[in-house]
């Protein structure tokens, strides 16, 4: 870190600063300029924030050297990380479709949707047992008979499944079920249920808040990270904006700047991000073009009927015809969807 210190900060002002870093456990470096003086602090730069420094009279600028994240940032890991989900692999080359119902609603719905989504070249299967919903009287999950459900009918298709959890009480229970643990955007910043989830050895997809900027979203997974697991999926899924006409605002530009900064896998959740079916395959194809790692879909046999989500669900056909195009254009990009029956 460096600090910037006042013009008119005397003497007296400059020498309790460096008592205060040295008191801190950093080593200062003094260098005094022709009109400014600034210091260099040395050491661990996670351990202090640069405002607890800016409350030194005399102090007038902090700066951090490292990113506040430390662990996903890409100085700490060049390459980037491959993620496991069963035997399918995110990053690196190789994307992810993840692909089901909002909600897990019946078995034969769930399997319904997974014959379609597994015959359309989805290698993830999704479907929430545990639902957040903006109302206390809407669906709210169908709990462990839901859980259930999603293992059957992944295990039928030969497909690893995700699923959200809200409360870091519900980890145990969704682990004993899924492949990989889903963090939904109104918990991205539940702190408890990010160590919680951080404890597991499941990989974890997370949820971009709707008010959360990138860094947010990456301190999040440096949450997760920092309690030692490894595998940390993120997910862009629109943020909150003054656009009416859809039901998210998609930050596409978040992929590119996520890959500059950060070693993990991001993918693109379009359905969530704009609600609209008739803009999810562009968002798709637009994600991938982008360096999206995947694409996280909600597809429903009977949309009207749905529990959760009905209005943005693409049916079966739709799906279809757009992991076509996804697969032409990620052969282009020399990018694959990985599949759960390849050999390491
Ligand atoms: C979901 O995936 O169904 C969901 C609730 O997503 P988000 O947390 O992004 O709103
Ligand atoms: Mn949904």
């Amino acid at each position: 870190m460096i600090l910037v210190i006042r013009p008119d900060a005397s003497l007296a002002q400059i020498e309790h600063i460096v008592e205060r870093v040295k008191e801190l456990g950093y080593t200062p470096h003094v260098s005094r300029g022709e009109s400014r003086t600034i210091i260099g602090v040395i050491g661990d730069e996670t351990k202090t924030s640069p405002e607890s420094l800016l409350a030194i009279p005399g102090v007038e600028q902090a700066l951090p050297i490292m990113k506040p994240f430390k662990l996903a940032s890409r100085e700490f890991s060049k390459g980037d990380s491959v993620v496991h989900v069963g035997k399918v692999r995110i990053g690196g080359g190789n994307l992810a479709m993840i692909a089901g119902p909002c909600a897990v609603e019946t078995y034969e719905v769930m399997d319904t949707v997974a014959k379609y989504v597994k015959a359309g070249g989805a290698n993830i299967l999704r479907g929430g047992a545990f639902k957040p919903r903006t109302s206390p009287y809407a669906f709210q999950g169908m709990g462990e008979d839901g859980l259930k459900i999603l293992r059957d009918v992944g295990d039928k298709y030969d497909m690893p499944i995700v699923t959200e959890v809200m409360d870091p009480r519900q980890v145990d229970l969704v682990c004993r079920y899924t492949d990989m643990i889903q963090l939904g955007a109104r918990n991205m910043q539940n702190f408890d249920l990010l160590k919680e989830c951080g404890r597991t050895n499941k990989p974890v997809l997370l949820k971009r808040g709707m008010s959360a900027t990138v860094k947010d979203l990456l301190m999040s997974a440096e949450y997760i990270l920092a309690e030692g697991n490894k595998d940390v999926v993120l997910c862009e899924r629109g943020v909150r904006s003054f656009e009416d006409s859809t039901r998210n605002m998609l930050d596409m530009a978040a992929v590119p700047n996520v890959k500059g900064q950060c070693h993990l896998p991001i993918i693109v959740d379009p359905s969530h991000a704009t609600g609209r079916p008739d803009l999810i395959p562009a968002m798709s194809r637009a994600a991938v073009a982008a360096g999206a790692d995947g694409v996280h879909i909600e597809v429903h046999n009977c949309p009207e009927k749905a529990l959760s989500d009905g209005p943005q669900a693409l049916l079966p056909h739709q799906f279809l015809d757009l992991m076509g195009d996804l697969r032409r254009l990620a052969e282009a990009l020399n990018r694959r969807f990985s599949r759960n029956d390849e050999e390491e």
